[in-house]
């Protein structure tokens, strides 16, 4: 029986080769957590939390380290420890920060897990290693910029490319999707996200002016925990409506299925409660044939993916590959999980050196 030894947690800053604008923020670095879940036996099982600001970067490390003492000499049982720790924070929540942290835990103890078996994540979760359809972002760059930006992730092989829009006109969201769909032909498809930038009657006039341009979804038109305005919008729009990044643990991902807030979902690994939340709530869009994506964390992500009964599309990204060894590779677009042992999340140390705090 495998035992937990000992817990560490590194924060570092990652700097972003181009500032991430959306409608709602820009980001121009990573504030990462990383985590190590040592086992008795020398395996270690890593993850990466991102924090979004780096205002919650120390507190959201010292959480995983004051949690840390709960499992020392735990059982290395990512299921049955991922319930025990959501009973002990029941009067105070698993939402926010100390959901954060107990993910960042979660995905290490699965990471363990699958090094421990020698197995990818993958195969340790009983799925099998296939390629998926994978998606390049597009920032909040105007016109030029993202028409730019598609040409180069065609260029990379990408089928499908992601915007941000919700710029202070709809001429202006309309003149984005049209100069990136003038560059990137008929055969790539393209989705919109509006980051919860718009109110829920400016979010109907623009969904339905959108609806001739063929678009593969529209993420995020209102806020995201706004079900009931999500779920007007959906029933209206011709175009799928796209949610989920947003949501916390699987209650969330519940009521956003309870109330049809959104025809795909794309919950987060992070915010979904780890690789044990994640695949819950990947059953519970199974049973409803709703199409489920990821968000960031494309190296677990893809491993969950395999697993999902109705993936749909990887969204790729390249913002934590400094501090990987080996970052998730595309062929062709396509991308899937490497054959070696684990969730694909590997440190280089003398990257991290560099970026810790
Ligand atoms: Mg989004």
């Amino acid at each position: 029986m495998l035992k937990i030894k000992e817990i560490n947690v590194r924060a570092v800053k990652v700097p972003m080769s181009e500032p991430h604008q959306t409608a709602s923020a820009i980001i121009s670095e990573s504030p990462l957590v990383l985590t190590d879940v040592v086992l008795e036996n020398g395996i270690c099982g890593n993850s990466i939390l991102f924090t979004y600001t780096p205002a919650v970067l120390k507190p959201c490390a010292d959480l995983v380290s004051n949690i840390a003492p709960l499992l020392i000499g735990e059982q290395l049982a990512p299921l049955a420890i991922s319930d025990m720790l959501s009973a002990k924070f029941r009067l105070l929540g698993t939402q926010g920060l100390v959901g954060m942290a107990l993910a960042a835990i979660d995905m290490a103890l699965w990471d363990a897990l699958a090094k421990a078996n020698d197995l990818p994540l993958v195969n340790q979760l009983g799925g099998k290693i296939k390629p998926m359809p994978a998606y390049g972002a597009i920032g909040f760059d105007g016109v030029n910029g993202s028409a730019r930006t598609a040409e180069r992730l065609v260029a990379q092989g990408f089928t499908g490319v992601k915007a941000k829009i919700g710029y202070s006109t709809l001429q202006q969201d309309i003149d984005v999707v049209e100069s990136i769909q003038r560059v990137i032909g008929e055969d790539i498809t393209l989705m919109v996200d509006y980051n919860q930038s718009l109110n829920p009657v400016e979010a109907m006039l623009r969904v339905e002016e959108l609806h001739g341009y063929g678009l593969g979804w529209i993420e995020e038109p209102v806020l995201a925990h706004d079900f009931d305005s999500l779920a007007r919008i959906t029933s209206a729009s011709a175009i799928p409506i796209q949610a989920g990044e947003n949501w916390w643990g699987i209650l969330d991902m519940q009521h956003a299925i309870d109330s049809e807030a959104s025809d795909y979902m794309m919950p987060d690994v992070m915010k979904m409660g780890g690789v044990s939340g994640w695949m819950k709530a990947a059953a519970m869009a199974q049973a409803k044939s709703i199409p489920i994506s990821n968000h960031l964390w494309p190296e677990v992500s893809i491993h969950l993916l395999c697993c999902a009964g109705t993936a749909h599309w990887l969204e790729y990204s390249d913002w934590w590959n400094p501090v990987l060894i080996e970052p998730l590779e595309l062929i062709d677009g396509m991308a899937q999980p490497s054959d070696k042992p684990g969730s694909g999340i590997q440190w280089d140390e003398s990257a991290i050196e560099k970026f810790q705090i």
